[in-house]
């Protein structure tokens, strides 16, 4: 039996995907610029911010407040997702996942 296979690895969370995709809404919601937001696109977005974040990783069992507190405390933090995840919007925008 493979090591993996002892242990339930899927209780950890990353819980950078919940900020980054959160914040990805708000922005493409206030986004003035004409911008594609199909499937391909929007997916290519959070995974190309949550490459610039650092992985926020929890066990779940230990539930999201945890990482709430967390965020909120580190300011620092909420500013990376943001700033990546504009980064990774005009990224998009000027080249778009598909033609
Ligand atoms: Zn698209």
């Amino acid at each position: 039996m493979a090591f993996s296979d002892n242990y339930d690895f899927e209780l950890l969370k990353n819980e950078a995907e919940k900020l980054v995709v959160d914040e990805l809404g708000k922005q493409l919601e206030s986004c003035p610029e004409e911008i594609c937001t199909c499937n391909e696109c929007v997916v290519d977005m959070a995974a190309m911010a949550l490459n610039a974040v650092k992985p926020l990783y929890r066990f779940s069992l230990l539930g999201t407040l945890y990482a709430a507190q967390a965020v909120n405390e580190q300011t620092d933090y909420a500013d990376s997702i943001r700033d990546a995840v504009s980064n990774a919007i005009e990224k998009v925008r000027k080249n778009p996942s598909h033609d």
